[in-house]
């Protein structure tokens, strides 16, 4: 039986994929799904706002940037077809949090576990640069998002503009204005109302394939968040 959250959460999926707030980013999600890249020329781009996924019973939530031009915003599910979502769906394998170690296409069988992955921009963005107004326009979705997961314990932040959009939406549920510093693999604490955060390096190609992170640093922190979510 579908819960009264499940339902819920999929009634924002329903609300957030049918967006068309930041005229900017439909236009260049759209104009990306009609030129497509050469090698997905024979793909249906979804091009619209990509939704979170995961399992609406999750205890830990990962919070990304935003889909990729060819990864979510072709296969129309977050860290999905691009490289920073292979690189994240092995650590998440290694972590236990993942069914398998490849993130490919909606129906490549990806399964998470007590996990919950969603992004603090749901369209691409030119240059993967959101402007500070279309990450205020889609901030309030996550708030939504994270009210509706009964067991959320951790929300684990996976670079800098998903760290202030965690701060800030923690900060709106709070009331208050919440400040802390990025640091990767560090544990944020603001109270018993409230997740804990953690801080980790975006799985991006600029990232791992220069060394700032390796795989064994991913999982660490994803096995810490992982801990602390099941305390
Ligand atoms: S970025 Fe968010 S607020 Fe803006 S159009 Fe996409 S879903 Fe809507």
């Amino acid at each position: 039986m579908v819960s009264k959250h499940e339902k819920e959460l999929g009634a924002l999926t329903r609300e957030i994929i049918a967006c068309r707030v930041c005229s900017r980013l439909v236009d260049w999600r759209e104009k990306i799904g009609e030129q497509k890249r050469a090698s997905y020329k024979d793909w249906d781009y979804w091009a619209k706002p990509v939704p979170s996924f995961g399992d609406p019973e999750a205890s830990l939530v990962l919070l990304g940037l935003a889909p990729a031009a060819h990864g979510g915003n072709r296969t129309g599910r977050v860290f999905t077809g691009d490289s920073s979502a292979t690189f994240l769906t092995a650590a998440m394998h290694k972590a236990g949090l993942a069914n398998q170690p490849n993130s490919d296409h909606i129906d490549d069988g990806l399964k998470l576990r007590g996990v919950y992955v969603a992004a603090a921009v749901r369209c691409v963005p030119p240059g993967d640069k959101p402007t500070p107004e279309e990450q205020r326009s889609c901030l309030p979705y996550l708030a939504r998002e994270l009210n509706l997961l009964p067991n959320l314990k951790v929300v684990m932040a996976l670079g800098h503009i998903a760290f202030r959009a965690t701060l800030q939406t923690l900060g709106e549920m709070a009331g208050e204005k919440l400040r802390a510093k990025f640091r990767h693999g560090e544990v944020y604490r603001f109270g018993p109302s409230l997740p804990m955060m953690v801080a980790s390096y975006h799985p991006s190609p600029r990232n791992t394939n220069t060394g700032v992170l390796s795989m064994d640093a991913l999982v660490k922190v994803l096995d810490q968040a992982k801990k602390l979510s099941l305390s």
